[in-house]
């Protein structure tokens, strides 16, 4: 929990003698309360006050980095239970696991298949984060396919297994990759610790208890390994949804350091619609990561559309430019159409224009971000404000023609809009799956476009 300037000048020297270049330990304090100096500036802050200052600056949960370069996967420093209070920070890392015991061909085609799992919404690009290699067959199986995954991925990488030699030796494959090690227990800490440290990678610590946790986690501390991702087994849904749940909850409200990471669930089901659920239901209640076997496109685009909607930001809602989009091969003649600047409205528009195959200019009208009804019971999709949107852009020196087409759920604009504007307007489809037809009509009446 952040400390207060009072909470921190009881913990400096009080002698005030202007070596930080502050006037009295109080200013200073205030300054650093607001994050607006360094600690260092006083050559007399004893290192229990520098300790308990570290500490207080501290996120309530962890950032744990996986992974390096571009497809680096950032979990943790979450501040929030809830996302109406503040955006959730740092999305949930999805992932597949590959067990060792699959033939080759079976692997490759399993890799092909997940680097296939990408997909575009609302403008953003959608993928999956993390591949594990799950340990079932002897040391040199696992290490050949660590090799095998690693030369052909550029995901993060978890490396799921226990033996100390084959993990030593995956690393050592891995080197640079920054691998997530699963795991690390009460029974098998002091044995893997060492090579953990000496590789400088994030680990997973496991125990069916959080009392068991805060233990492991307070070791793993004190042995200076700080990137911990937490994980009390697969449990029954209802067990592990309150295990997460308690972790966010004690790690926020609670101030519980040893319970201040990331939380991870493993999910080993072979109904393909379960395990979806599960993982859905993971994602939204504060999983970090969350590890799964099936592969289907159907899974991976529920899962990461998911994501993407938990991870936004309630308050602001995804926005696009507001400007004139031209849409394939545009002419002076092509249609124009007008949407607000919301991503979701104007993508779904864009996709339908795209399948008509007409190409047409798409005016997106900077409403905050809202969608078209929204916008217009708001009065930020107004006639004045479409009219000042359509000089703005300039599409009048885009087109020949003086037509523009609104959405069918603003007919009632349609009057005024032809007094503010002085264009045509056309009534378009309610629904965007109406455009490609509507278009194609339209493209067939020259008088629409010449008047
Ligand atoms: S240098 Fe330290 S002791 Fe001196 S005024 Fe600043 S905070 Fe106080």
């Amino acid at each position: 929990m952040a400390l207060s300037g009072l909470d921190i000048y009881k913990l400096l020297p009080k002698t005030n003698c202007r070596e930080c270049g502050f006037p009295t330990c109080l200013a200073f304090a205030m300054q650093l309360a607001k994050k607006a100096a360094a600690v260092d500036k006083c050559p007399y802050v004893t290192e229990e006050a520098k300790a308990a200052l570290e500490s207080a600056g501290r996120p309530p949960v962890r950032l744990v980095s996986i992974g390096s370069g571009e497809r680096k996967l950032d979990i943790g420093n979450e501040t929030v239970m809830f996302r109406h209070e503040e955006k959730f920070r740092n999305p949930c890392g999805i992932g597949f696991i590959i067990d060792d015991g699959m033939a080759d061909p079976e692997i490759k085609k399993t890799l092909r298949r997940i680097h296939e799992l990408t997909f575009e919404r609302v403008g953003q690009k959608l993928s999956v984060d993390l591949i594990a290699i799950r340990q079932n067959s002897d040391k040199k199986r696992f290490c050949d396919v660590v090799k095998m995954v690693s030369g052909n991925t550029a995901c993060g990488l978890v490396l799921m297994t226990g033996d100390k030699e084959a993990l030593q030796d995956a690393l050592e494959l891995t080197k640079g990759r920054k691998p997530l090690v699963y795991r690390l227990t009460a029974e098998n800490v002091s044995s893997l610790v060492e090579t953990v440290k000496r590789y400088r990678v994030p680990v997973v610590a496991a125990s069916v208890t959080l009392d068991g946790l805060s233990v492991l986690t307070a070791e793993l501390d004190k042995q200076g390994i700080t990137e911990i991702v937490l994980d009390t087994g697969m449990k029954p849904l209802v067990e592990k949804i309150w295990d997460m749940t308690q972790i966010r909850r004690l790690a926020l409200k609670k101030s519980a350091r040893s319970l201040g990471y990331p939380a991870l669930a493993v999910i080993d089901k072979t109904d393909r619609f379960e395990e979806c659920m599960e993982a859905a239901t993971y994602i939204l209640k504060y999983g970090g990561i969350v590890l799964l076997k099936g592969t289907e496109i159907w899974q991976a685009l529920s899962l990461l559309t998911l994501r993407q909607n938990i991870y936004s930001d309630p308050q602001k809602p995804l926005q696009i430019e507001p400007k004139i989009y031209p849409v394939g091969a545009v002419t002076d003649s092509s249609p124009a159409l007008v949407t607000t600047n919301f991503s979701l409205s104007y993508y779904t528009v864009l996709s339908e224009v795209e399948a008509s195959k007409v190409p047409a200019y798409i005016l997106s009208v900077d409403t905050e971000g809202m969608s078209v009804l929204t916008a217009w019971a708001a009065e930020k999709f107004t006639p004045a404000q479409i009219s000042a949107s359509m000089k703005k852009s300039g599409l009048e020196n885009m087109v020949a023609h003086r037509n523009l087409i609104i959405p069918g759920y603003v007919a009632v604009i349609s009057g005024e809009l032809e007094d503010a504007s002085g264009w045509k307007i056309t009534v378009g489809p309610k629904e965007a799956s109406g455009i490609p037809s509507f278009l194609k009509n339209l493209y067939n009446k020259p008088e629409f476009v010449n008047s």
